[in-house]
This record gives C-alpha cells, sequence and structure tokens, in this order.
C-alpha cells in the first residue's frame, strides 16, 4: 500500500470504484477516460510502480495478470484486444502502481 498511489486507495475502499473482477491478488476495473469500446484496467492489490520494478519473485503475479486479460476480454465479449503496459513516464505511463490496459471494440474518439 503507497499512501500516495489512486489505485491502493481504489484497492482499499478508500475511492469507490465499480470493480468489474477482484481475486485474492489483482482487480480489475473499467478505465475513467476509456481510448476503446471496452478499456479496462488489471491492477494487483501489490502496489508494484511498474514494469521496471518487478523482480523474480513478481512472475507468478505477471502471469496471473497476463491470463487474465483474454479470460476478462471474452467476458466483455471481445474477439480480440490489445494489451498494454506504459512503462516510466517517459513510456506514458501516468499513474505508478503496475497495472495492464486492456482495449478492444473499436477505438472511440477521446471525448466519445
Ligand atoms: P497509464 O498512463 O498507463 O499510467 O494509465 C493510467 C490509466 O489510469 C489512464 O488510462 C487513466 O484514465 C486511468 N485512471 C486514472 N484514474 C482512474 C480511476 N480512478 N479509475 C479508473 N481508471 C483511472
Ligand atoms: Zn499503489
Amino acid at each position: 500500500m503507497s499512501e500516495d498511489c489512486i489505485f491502493c486507495k481504489i484497492i482499499c475502499g478508500a475511492i469507490p470504484s465499480k470493480k468489474i473482477y477482484e481475486d485474492d491478488e489483482v482487480i480489475a476495473l473499467n478505465d475513467i477516460n476509456p481510448s476503446a469500446s471496452v478499456h479496462f484496467l488489471i491492477v494487483p492489490k501489490l502496489h508494484i510502480a511498474s514494469l521496471a520494478s518487478c523482480k523474480t519473485q513478481h512472475q507468478a503475479l505477471l502471469g496471473h495478470m497476463l491470463l487474465l486479460a483474454p479470460k476478462l476480454a471474452k467476458e466483455h465479449g471481445l474477439a480480440g484486444f490489445k494489451t498494454l503496459i506504459n512503462t516510466g513516464a517517459a513510456g506514458g505511463q501516468e499513474v505508478f502502481h503496475i497495472h495492464i490496459h486492456v482495449l478492444g471494440g473499436g477505438e472511440k474518439s477521446p471525448k466519445a
């Protein structure tokens, strides 16, 4: 848990959210500013700043997150999807708690 982290606050319930999936290790939630008709985030409950901070001990957790992507995508009716992990400010990361974006169903304009 990192006190300044918006995803940690969502995970502990300090900020309300509508989770689309939860288990002991991860949550998934719809992106607040979607870039596609379906755009959700797979977020571990453990605070890890980015993919670049991951260690061997996180291997199973990363695998668990990746394997959830097709499962949840299918549940959302996606025949195919894109995954994205922005890493570091120079890689476009804005929330420094690792997460996988899952996008599908057609790109939306930013204001759609
Ligand atoms: P990234 O640039 O990879 O760090 O992406 C962070 C993503 O988190 C962005 O797509 C934001 O729209 C999304 N986001 C930020 N705050 C929230 C929130 N409270 N609930 C859902 N998604 C959020
Ligand atoms: Zn966090």
